[in-house]
């Protein structure tokens, strides 16, 4: 894949624009999180090596969780499409 995480997206995440936090994949191979399939192990892998000491992880994961389900692709915040869906019900009222 070419272009880098953020040109990939239409609109990037008000996270993304704030240069006063680095998030942990800003230098990482877009590939890594835009991989095909986008497995659970792929996931859990980008959780482990970049996800879990970022400083942006929440802001990531609320961002993630907040943009339709089927839109939006790749691993955010160490999820895929299949779990932000199932987190996205646990979370409904
Ligand atoms: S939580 Fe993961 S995908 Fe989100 S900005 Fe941080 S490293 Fe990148």
């Amino acid at each position: 894949m070419t272009g880098g995480i953020i040109t990939v997206i239409e609109a990037v995440p008000g996270f993304l624009r704030d240069r006063t936090v680095r998030p942990a994949c800003v230098d990482a191979d877009p590939d890594d999180f835009f991989p095909e399939p986008e497995s659970v192990a792929a996931a859990a892998a980008v959780r482990v090596l970049y996800c879990q000491g970022c400083a942006v992880y929440g802001k990531c994961l609320d961002w993630a969780l907040s943009q339709p389900v089927d839109k939006l692709h790749g691993l955010w915040a160490g999820t895929n499409q299949g779990m932000r869906r199932r987190m996205r019900t646990q979370r409904a009222p």
